[in-house]
């Protein structure tokens, strides 16, 4: 077979399955936003013969005989063609090694622990729930061991998510932020100041804060013409295909953060998926790489950016502008409230210092699941054992607990850890940026965001998945990938703001 025709294919195969996932992204946004329900069950069934559709498409054994074609050329010496080639190969030898029956079987297993989640968490019922994650947990050894592994049954895992990551890198680079974060959540938690949170409390009306946001996402640098934003239950961001990135948040009149850094978190994705070369669309070189990286995105925008006083300099008097609410606050009071620290029970509420503890529990937890050191049925009692050691609260309920969140509902184990080294790459890039192109607070207080995107889409956007995500943070930054710089950055940010000594 001629290599080039090969590569060509599988560009060509690449793109077709990129057009229909495109439009499976379509109608799940769709879903989401505008559609009626009496539709939902035919709309699952769509989403169903779409993705047996892409499955077939995926693993089929043509694209085992192209990549073998292009692989033993010359064509391989393509620094491209071979960043390209390595993605499908790993793609391609994942997807192949998991037996259809087992796909189907943690699929549905999946979508079947997710509804019954959503009922019995409202019920407190834990029993109830146990046989579905058990259920989960031994389909997920089984795809660990169709799928192979590193060291252990866990790193199979987060290779869905990040690949290359192994449980023993991970485990010494949590460990590192382990101590620190709760010694400074018992810091802040000790120190005599306090912001005033009531001022995020009061009247903000809806249609504002839409015009708000709508001013301060496009001036970030997410681009409205190639995006748009609407209203759901569950904030997402979602990439049609180049040219329309679209992002969701939710309005809470009487508070007026869950709107406001919720849509710049979502546009921070965006911008990442607005980035990735459009030339390169429907091949490896177009896509985000990981979970994690795409995390650092949204975070750097939302908190690095977004939370930054620099950042209030310029957007306080306009929001003080907009909202009678904030008539007798000043600009220090508003920085110190959207940067309130406060140990809580809910990790999709938490503040920058004690999210990380919320992602370091669940991932420990997970691990000793994994490795057969925890009994799912031992798992409430760990849970609030670690919640009293790390954060100093324990809930009182197990919907507040351990059944709060969706994933291990939906078999998405190795997820978790992503959450956090998002933080931890933020802040990574964001020294490295500050590096190369000095201080950047005093430029967000002059609204330009310019020199920070334009640095973010050249070392990150840019090169899609050329490099796996640990070695692209690398080269970004010319360091590993360490917590320094995220333990720097929130004992700096925290101390200052709370007058630590
Ligand atoms: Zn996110």
């Amino acid at each position: 077979m001629d290599a080039k025709a090969a590569y060509r294919e599988l560009v060509e195969r690449g793109r077709e399955r990129a057009y229909l996932g495109a439009l499976g992204s379509l109608a799940g946004w769709d879903l989401r936003t505008k559609s009626p329900s009496k539709g939902h069950p035919h709309r699952a069934r769509a989403f169903a013969a779409l993705s047996r559709v892409l499955h077939q498409k995926a693993t089929d054994p043509r694209i085992g005989e192209l990549l073998a074609s292009v692989e033993d050329s010359a064509l391989i010496e393509d620094p491209d063609v071979a960043a390209n080639v390595r993605a499908w190969r790993r793609d391609y030898e994942r997807v192949t090694r998991v037996p259809e029956s087992l796909a189907v079987e943690i699929a549905e297993a999946a979508s079947r622990g997710e509804s019954a989640w959503a009922e019995l968490r409202k019920k407190n019922d834990w029993e109830g729930f146990l046989p579905f994650l058990k259920k989960n947990i031994e389909l997920k050894k089984a795809y660990a061991e169709a799928v192979g592994y590193e060291d252990e049954v866990y790193d199979a895992l987060l290779e869905d998510y990040e690949e290359g990551l192994l449980t023993r890198d991970l485990v010494p680079l949590f460990e590192t932020l382990k101590d620190p974060a709760t010694r400074l959540v018992r810091r802040i938690m000790e120190a005599p100041k306090k912001p005033r949170t009531e001022i995020l409390h009061r009247h903000y009306p809806k249609a504002d804060q839409e015009a708000f946001i709508l001013e301060v996402i496009a001036e970030l640098g997410y681009d409205l013409e190639a995006g748009r934003l609407d209203e759901t239950a569950h904030p997402f961001a979602v990439r049609i295909h180049p040219g329309d990135v679209r992002i969701t948040t939710r309005y809470f009149e009487d508070f007026f953060n869950a709107a406001f850094f919720g849509s710049v978190h979502e546009a921070g994705h965006a911008m990442y998926e607005q980035g990735l070369p459009e030339e390169h669309w429907g091949t490896p070189l177009g896509e985000s790489v990981s979970l994690g990286v795409h995390e650092s995105q949204s975070r750097m925008w939302e908190n690095l950016v977004g939370r930054s006083r620099g950042f209030w300099e310029h957007y306080f008097p306009r929001a003080k502008a907009r909202f009678a609410a904030l008539a007798d606050v000043d600009l220090e009071e508003f920085v110190f409230a959207v940067n309130e620290v406060k140990p809580s029970l809910i990790r999709v509420e938490a503040d920058e210092v004690t999210y990380n503890l919320h992602i370091l529990l669940r991932f420990e937890l997970e691990l000793a699941l994994f490795r057969g050191e925890l009994a799912p049925e031992d798992l409430p009692e760990a849970w609030n054992r670690k919640m009293e050691a790390y954060l100093g609260v324990v809930p009182k309920t197990y919907a507040e607990g351990v059944m709060q969140d969706v994933h291990w509902a939906g078999g998405a184990f190795g997820y978790f850890p992503t959450y956090t080294l998002g933080n931890v790459y933020a802040a990574q890039l964001f020294e490295a940026a500050e590096r190369e192109l000095g201080a950047l607070e005093p430029r967000f207080a002059e609204a330009a965001f310019a020199p920070l995107l334009g640095w973010l889409r050249a070392k990150v956007h840019h090169h899609g998945r050329h490099y796996p995500p640990a070695e692209l943070i690398a080269r970004a930054t010319g360091e590993p990938v360490s917590a320094g710089p995220l333990l720097r950055y929130l004992e700096e940010k925290f101390g200052a703001l709370y007058e630590l000594t």
